[in-house]
């Protein structure tokens, strides 16, 4: 009887559709069905007391040869690599994709490992290892769902993300992740007839958790379709955005809030600066009488030094609360105007007549287009732009100036280039800050106010500013115009 028992099972293990594979403790093939010899393209007994990582292409042996390591230390009876296709070796080197079953047999105190191998064909190959990472996945909850939304199939993700199991997700309808109050709005119904009719509906949106939660979701719904081209249901992909919402509101809280400090701030400078002009013109006439009415050159010399550095220090402070005054007051009335860009620059050449023979400056303006800008505003950016130009030279060198437009798509960007001192590279942010200069008032006149000025300006329509330069060599200014300025820009500054 024994001996019939054997030989059944010998024809069970040789009449398997499975490779079959029996190795030893140390991977050692010690047994193996004519299936397996069949599959691999190995005579009879040829794979008997070889490693079974003849069997694997060379470069999964050496990790193979671990995860035979850790199996052999903890046998159980599982898929090999969680149910995912792997790929093996015939004996002529091509290759193969297979499933592997694994079970540890215990024999006295020897521990044997039964491998049965399954061929696949390489569709079959795709689809399992396509709906193994739809079911490992766990950062998206990917569902399927019939024509009517009813949930059939799920991913891990559905549990990491929306907190149901398998049995308490399947057979309920889509319509469960939304609020009540796009329930009632009816949101799941439109977003999968939209899904109908566009083959996909996209949405950002609160969605619930099975315990009652919110989590801010992106889903994105897709009619599927079998061969036959029959509409036979949706997928759901949900990702779970709470964090990157709750960062982007977070942002969006700080940015309102410094508009509105901005402005607080804004308004207190042309406060500060229209109230100080009044003491401070009460302080130059003062100054002013005392002059006429004192004959200040009987005064000691001491004295006479004193008056001279206040009145110079009384009228550089009068430049200061100007700017200020200027700078607190730029856009208040801006009104978008279609400019010629060419006129403007004539403009501002005709004002800096003075300053541009007494530097014996040469200036280059390029093709200059016609748009629509805050025409007031824009002349004092050249303005600014041009005189600093004008006044950051090198001692003894003529000042070379370029302007140029070009059309980069979406903006205008304007350049001026000069031959200039320039800017070290660790200023090159600084100076858009107001009250910020960068050399001694003796050397060089000036306020610091001139290219917050223009940063304003810039920002009012939608662009930016920056500098490029090479100090000792000269710098080149860019701002940029946003073609289309929208109504929110226009309103910005106000
Ligand atoms: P101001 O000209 O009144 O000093 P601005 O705001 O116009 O104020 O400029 C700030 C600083 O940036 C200047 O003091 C100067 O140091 C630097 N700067 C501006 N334009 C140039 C330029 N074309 N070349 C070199 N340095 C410049």
């Amino acid at each position: 009887m024994t001996n019939d028992l054997h030989k059944l099972y010998e024809a069970v293990f040789a009449a398997s559709p499975d490779a079959v594979v029996v190795v030893d403790y140390l991977g050692i093939i010690i047994m193996v069905n004519d299936k397996t010899d069949s599959m691999f393209g190995y005579d009879k007994q040829e794979l008997i007391g070889r490693s079974v990582e003849v069997l694997i292409p060379e470069r999964f042996a050496r990790s193979h040869q671990d995860y035979r390591q850790t199996y052999s230390d903890h046998p159980v009876e599982r898929q090999m690599h969680n149910g995912y296709v792997l790929s093996a070796l015939k004996k002529d080197s091509s290759e193969f994709h297979v499933e592997i079953g694994l079970k540890p047999i215990k024999i006295g105190r020897k521990t044997f490992i039964v491998a049965s191998i399954k061929e696949l064909s390489t569709k079959k190959t795709i689809e399992n290892n396509v709906q193994k990472m739809i079911e490992d996945v766990q950062d998206f909850a990917i569902l399927f769902t019939d024509i009517d939304g009813d949930i059939t199939n799920w991913n891990k993700g559905v549990k990491r993300i929306k907190g149901y199991s398998e049995d308490e997700i399947i057979g309920q309808n889509l319509q469960i992740f939304h609020t009540t109050e796009d329930r009632k709005n009816k949101k799941h119904e439109k977003l999968l007839d939209e899904a109908i009719r566009n083959g996909k509906a996209e949405d950002e949106g609160w969605r619930v958790r099975k315990d009652g939660s919110k989590f801010w979701a992106y889903v994105s719904i897709t009619a599927i379709h079998d061969d036959l081209q029959h509409f036979i249901g949706f997928s759901q992909i949900t990702r779970d955005l709470t964090q990157h919402k709750t960062a982007e509101d977070l942002l969006k809280h700080q940015a309102d809030g410094l508009k509105v400090k901005n402005k607080e701030l804004e308004h207190f400078a042309y406060i500060a600066s229209h109230d100080l002009q009044e003491p401070l013109s009460t302080v130059t006439s003062m100054i002013d009488l005392i002059v006429e009415e004192e004959d200040i050159s009987k005064l000691n010399e001491d004295t006479q030094t004193y008056f001279t550095f206040m009145e110079e220090a009384v009228s550089r402070m009068r430049d200061l609360v100007k700017g200020l005054l200027d700078y607190s007051r730029l856009g208040k009335n801006k009104k978008l105007v279609k400019t010629d860009m060419n006129k403007i620059l004539d403009d501002v050449q005709m004002d800096l007549s003075n300053q541009i023979q007494s530097v014996d400056a040469i200036i280059e303006v390029g093709e200059m287009p016609t748009i629509k800008v805050f025409d007031v505003e824009i002349r004092v950016v050249f303005q600014n732009l041009i005189s600093n130009a004008l006044k950051f030279i090198k001692p003894g060198k003529a000042a070379n100036i370029t302007v140029q437009a070009e059309d980069t798509g979406k903006y205008w960007q304007f350049s001026i280039q000069d031959n200039g001192i320039g800017i070290k590279e660790k200023h090159l942010n600084r100076i858009f800050v107001i009250f910020q200069r960068l050399n001694t008032e003796d050397k060089y006149k000036g306020t610091g106010i001139g290219l917050a000025h223009c940063n304003k300006v810039a920002e009012m329509h939608g662009g930016t500013i920056w500098v490029e330069s090479e100090f000792g060599e000269g710098s080149t200014f860019f701002f940029t115009i946003l073609k289309k300025i929208k109504e929110e820009e226009v309103s910005k500054g106000n």
